[in-house]
């Protein structure tokens, strides 16, 4: 194959084309994650951004099978649009109704999710921590934090408590995972062994110092993760840290979901290490 460094010579006429759709999508780093991957593997994908409005989700679907793409990550706000235009969807995109990865297996397109499975690997792998039996705080029940109970509960946590600001939206994540997950509060903090802010609030432009909840039972025994990684450390993680506790942001889950989706794609393993570097903020 010809090196995708070479501009000169690249792409070729074997070049393959994978993407992200979205909207917007431009300030995406999938692209330098995906990139790096299929450097460092050797294999000849080019990786795209295809920004689509909401009234192209199916013709840009359908595009995956004429112009037979590798497939395509799905971010906001198609990730449950695309659905009906799909041959096939995994358990957990379907438990979801979230897909963020199309494949192309010939004719057929197949939906996946593989934010959860991101999170419970960067879980390991980066912070040695075992999801098995854990007590897990998830603040939060929108796309991301659904993610994460699933793969939580899939792991066998021993209990998920859900705080969220809507009460009706928290019941419907408990019932992703009714014999594990229950509807709690800040009060409840102090008995995890790992506390997860799957809300934006930290997020570039928020309020200097906002929480998502109050800390006060946020300790040294406890795991932090923020899945926020702009800024890499927000009020947030700063304040449990101060108190104590690990903390780590949302790049791990970022990048390992990515990983999956190169596997899924090419059949190998790419180095976390060299996709981590290529967004390194
Ligand atoms: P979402 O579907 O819009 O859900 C947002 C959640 O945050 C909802 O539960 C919402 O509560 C809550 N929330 C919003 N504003 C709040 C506030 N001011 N105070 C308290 N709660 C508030 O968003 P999402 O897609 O799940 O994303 C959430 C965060 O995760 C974002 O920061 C995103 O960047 C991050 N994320 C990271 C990764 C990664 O790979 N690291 C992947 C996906 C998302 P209500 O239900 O009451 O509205």
């Amino acid at each position: 194959m010809s090196e995708p460094s070479d501009r000169g010579t690249w792409p070729t006429g074997r070049t393959r084309v994978a993407g992200l759709i979205g909207y917007p999508a431009r300030y995406s780093l999938s692209p330098a994650l995906h990139g790096a991957a299929y450097r460092a593997l050797g294999v000849d994908i080019a990786y795209v951004v295809f920004p689509v409005t909401p009234q192209h989700v199916g013709s840009s679907v359908e595009a995956v099978r004429a112009l037979e793409l590798v497939g395509v990550s799905v971010t906001l706000p198609h990730k449950e649009a695309v659905i009906p235009f799909l041959d096939q969807v995994s358990p957990e995109a379907s438990r979801l109704r979230a897909v963020n990865c199309i494949s192309r297996e010939g004719k057929r397109l197949l939906g996946y999710n593989t934010d959860g499975s991101g999170f419970v690997r960067s879980l390991r792998e980066e912070s040695q921590f075992e999801p098995t039996g854990c007590r897990a705080i998830v603040i939060g029940a929108g796309g991301a934090a659904r993610s994460v109970i699933g793969a939580l509960a899939d792991e066998e946590a021993d209990e998920i408590v859900i705080v969220n600001r809507s009460l009706e939206r928290a019941q419907q994540a408990v019932n992703l995972a009714p014999h594990v997950a229950r509807v709690g509060s800040a009060s409840d903090i102090e008995h995890a062994d790992i506390v997860i802010n799957a809300t934006p609030v930290g997020m570039e432009g928020s309020r200097a110092g906002e929480l998502p909840i109050s800390i006060d039972g946020v300790h040294e025994k406890q795991l932090v993760v923020d899945l926020i990684y702009h800024p890499s450390e927000t009020a947030f993680l700063q304040q449990c840290s101060q108190r104590g506790a690990r903390t780590t942001n949302g790049l791990g889950m970022l990048v390992y979901q990515a990983a999956a989706q190169v596997e899924l794609w090419t059949g190998m393993r790419p180095p976390i290490d060299v996709m981590r570097a290529a967004v390194a903020l």
